[in-house]
């Protein structure tokens, strides 16, 4: 995983978005469990160029870096209905409420999206639904990594293989399938050879350019680059593949 960054909300979701947003909290004091999204805005290109962006042009759970066209818009808190695991049941609704809201959104590729974390959002025990608390999600701790939080806190990495440091860190890569050969195999494992290879020689390239330069400039250049890289990338600069 990568830790996303958020940039400056794309203005259909606040202008558009809210607006659907509002329709919908009337439906829900109506008494609907099942709503229609407009995906022409939530997944509007302005948002998922945006997304894309600050993704670094990657899936926010394998960091496969795909043509765009197999990119989507993931809700992370998935909007029309939520799973506790991999085979328990759909439950209605979803969180309808977060549907249009910027920091619910992320781009995921094609097989995360349809094969894995589809509508999956479980919660450790004990943690509040946020549907049982006034649509509040202060007191949910899900037991899969938010792609805003910092994924080194949970999971580490080796041999093109992600290994758990915390129970959400073993939750996130069973559910989300992040070893399954689908994903080691055909998007990861040959991807991340030819770009660890790539990036090593751009880290190389770049330290002995600051060791030659010095200066301000270039260490805050080599500071904003450095963050663009994975965990993965990062993992193995650093050499920490010591779980
Ligand atoms: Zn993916």
């Amino acid at each position: 995983m990568i830790q996303a960054v958020k940039g400056i909300c794309p203005d259909i979701l606040i202008s558009k978005g809210r607006e659907e947003h509002l329709k919908l909290l009337e439906q829900y004091k109506a008494g609907i469990v099942r709503y229609s999204f407009n995906k022409a805005i939530y997944a509007h290109e302005s948002v998922k160029e945006a997304l894309i962006r600050d993704n670094g042009e990657k899936c926010c759970f394998c960091e496969s870096s795909s043509p765009r066209d197999f990119h989507a818009v993931e809700h992370y808190r998935p909007k029309t209905a939520y799973r506790d695991g991999i085979d328990t049941e759909r439950k209605y609704p979803g969180y309808f409420w977060l549907a249009y809201e910027w920091h619910n959104l992320f781009i995921i590729c094609n097989a995360c999206n349809t094969v894995f974390k589809n509508d999956i959002f479980p919660l450790e025990a004990g943690s509040t639904r946020a549907h049982h608390n006034n649509l509040k999600t202060e007191g949910e701790i899900p037991s899969i990594i938010n792609p805003l939080d910092d994924p080194s806190q949970h999971l580490r990495y080796r041999a093109y293989k992600l290994f758990p440091t915390s129970d959400v860190g073993r939750n996130t890569i069973e559910l989300l399938g992040l070893n399954h050969p689908l994903q080691t195999d055909n998007l990861r494992q040959n991807y991340w050879a030819q770009k660890l290879q790539k990036d090593r020689e751009e880290y190389y390239n770049l330290m002995k350019f600051i060791y030659l330069n010095g200066g301000a400039e270039v260490v805050s250049a080599y500071s904003n680059r450095l963050m663009r890289w994975s965990y993965m990338i990062k993992c193995g600069l650093e050499d920490k593949f010591k779980y």
